[in-house]
């Protein structure tokens, strides 16, 4: 006779997973409701119909609602598995494919327990045991029979491996809602374990229909509690973890509480290493993240040149709680603009720097200096009889030639630059008067001496120069001399040098 316990607990737990079930269609638009209601029907049928063969009196009966019973056994290891999948995301374009072969396979095992009758394949025996307490089946299966009952375990451990992967692999903040799936679906395992074991006295005791509601439970509580089945959460999980930018979030006391995985591989740390290194390494990643307050900077990392931008997070009270660091490489764009920035400041041919930035950086050399400065003009001889005699090829050779030789020549206290066709230009305030007049007759001297060789022409050549000197903060001022001076030179015959007498008095 049943007992007043066990029907109880029996008729509450059903209510429960009708319950659940009725709750799961409710939220049956969100990520993977569909399979979990499929799972929870699965079990609802499995609890209805162990509960039916409880109640039933005649051996038939018991035997009928045992075969029915399986409909639930063997497809709900299926359905747990296609939910995982579907809530996983893992083999997201197999899943169908998984379905159909798996609903098969598991389908084979119902209608050979159906039809066992026939051919007895599945069944050695099936006996009814009575006690004073409870009648209950007791069935002996065959080698098949076991075969096909271990491919439901094998489903089980293979649906709760896919849920620890993806609890080891997840984001921090997805972590909780991952563990209460694994919970709803440790605890039927479990049973399902214990109930082999024990060898079916132990159903008696705690009824399968109590333990889905429980697992049921404990996916709604997810569900509510923990957005188990929002797409959101997940697509924001997806973002976090696939997103080329690094992530790191750190608590109220700034501590490291998680990265994404771009992160790990921009700072090169995980995160026991990655509170050192924003602490002892990069001082104003770790003044930020303690002020916590919205900040930009850069920061040079090994070979790389990052980015970070900081930003406090908020409770709904508005106080901070800690902050959200993201994190780019900017190596390339760094190089690119450095690349960017040497071409526009640099003449291609020469090497030397251009007339515009040449100016430029005169004229904040002339704010910085009260002494006098000096400028020396170069001019080539003749340039053009070269280019007409040789190509103009040649005349970019030996404007090359003239760029090296005034690198090699003049020290680093000058500022150099092609000032424009055959023009070249040499800028100083460190240097003396008499320094650079001679620097001018050493050039003059040394380009003399030297061939320019360009495609087996051996070209000689000479320069003609001007120099000035000017207390001043104007580089028109300079330049006006230097040229006026050079124009002389060239009146004076070229391959000469000439300046004023007493330009400073
Ligand atoms: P002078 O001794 O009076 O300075 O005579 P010059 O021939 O050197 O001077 P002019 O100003 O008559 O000629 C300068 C020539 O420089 C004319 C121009 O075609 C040539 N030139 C300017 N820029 C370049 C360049 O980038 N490459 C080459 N090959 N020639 C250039
Ligand atoms: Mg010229
Ligand atoms: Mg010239």
């Amino acid at each position: 006779m049943l007992s007043f316990p066990v029907l109880f607990f029996n008729l509450l737990s059903i209510g429960m997973l009708v319950g659940v079930l009725v709750a799961v269609w409710r939220v049956r638009s969100k990520r993977a409701a569909n399979e979990l209601f499929v799972a929870v029907l699965f079990m609802l049928i499995w609890s209805l119909t162990s509960f039916a063969e409880m109640i039933s009196y005649t051996f038939f009966f018991k035997v009928l609602w045992r075969n029915i019973c399986q409909i639930g056994v063997f497809y709900t290891p299926v359905a747990t598995l296609l939910f995982c999948l579907a809530y996983t995301g893992y083999w997201r374009e197999k899943q169908t494919h998984i379905a159909r072969i798996l609903y098969s396979y598991q389908g084979v095992g119902i209608l050979l327990v159906g039809t066992d009758f026939l051919h007895h394949w599945i069944r050695h025996s099936v006996s009814l045991v009575t006690s004073s307490q409870y009648s209950t089946l007791v069935v002996e299966t065959t080698v098949l029979g076991k075969f096909l009952i271990s491919g439901n375990f094998f489903l089980m451990v293979f649906s709760l491996s896919l849920v620890i992967i993806f609890v080891v692999t997840t984001s921090t903040s997805m972590r909780k809602q991952a563990y209460i799936l694994l919970l709803g679906m440790v605890i039927p395992f479990l049973y399902a374990m214990a109930k082999v074991v024990s060898n079916e006295q132990f159903l008696q005791i705690l009824p399968i229909s109590g333990v889905f509601a429980l697992s049921g439970l404990f996916l709604l509580y997810g569900i509510y509690r923990f957005d188990l089945l929002k797409l959101a959460p997940l697509a924001r999980e997806q973002a976090f973890r696939f997103l080329g930018e690094g992530i790191v979030i750190c608590d109220g006391e700034g501590h490291v509480v998680d990265m994404n995985p771009a992160a790990k591989e921009l700072l090169k740390a995980d995160m026991h290493l990655i509170e050192k290194q924003i602490y002892l390494e990069i001082p104003r990643w770790g003044k930020a993240v303690r002020r916590g307050e919205r900040n930009s900077f850069e920061f040079v990392l090994g070979e790389r040149s990052l980015s970070a931008e900081l930003y406090p997070i908020t409770s709904k009270a508005t106080e901070a709680i800690g902050t959200i660091t993201l994190i780019q490489d900017i190596t390339l764009l760094k190089q690119r603009a450095e690349e960017m920035q040497h071409r526009a400041e640099i003449d291609g041919l020469t090497g030397l720097y251009n007339r515009q930035t040449f100016i430029e950086k005169v004229e904040k050399q002339l704010l910085l200096t009260s002494g006098p400065s000096h400028l020396i003009y170069v001019d080539i001889d003749h340039f053009k009889q070269i280019n007409d005699q040789w190509g103009h090829r040649s005349g970019d050779a030996v404007l090359q030639s003239i760029g090296s030789i005034l690198k090699q020549e003049v020290d680093e206290a000058c500022i150099v630059c092609r000032f424009g066709g055959e023009e070249f230009a040499i800028f100083s305030s460190q240097k003396s008067r008499d320094e650079m007049i001679a620097c001018a007759e050493h050039l003059r001297k040394h380009i003399e001496q030297q061939v320019c060789n360009h495609e087996q022409h051996s070209i000689r050549l000479t320069v003609s120069l001007g120099v000035s000197s000017a207390i001043t903060i104007s580089f028109d001022e300079l330049y006006r001399e230097a040229d006026s001076c050079l124009y002389e030179a060239k009146k004076a015959g070229r391959n000469c040098v000439r300046y004023r007498s007493n330009p400073l008095d």
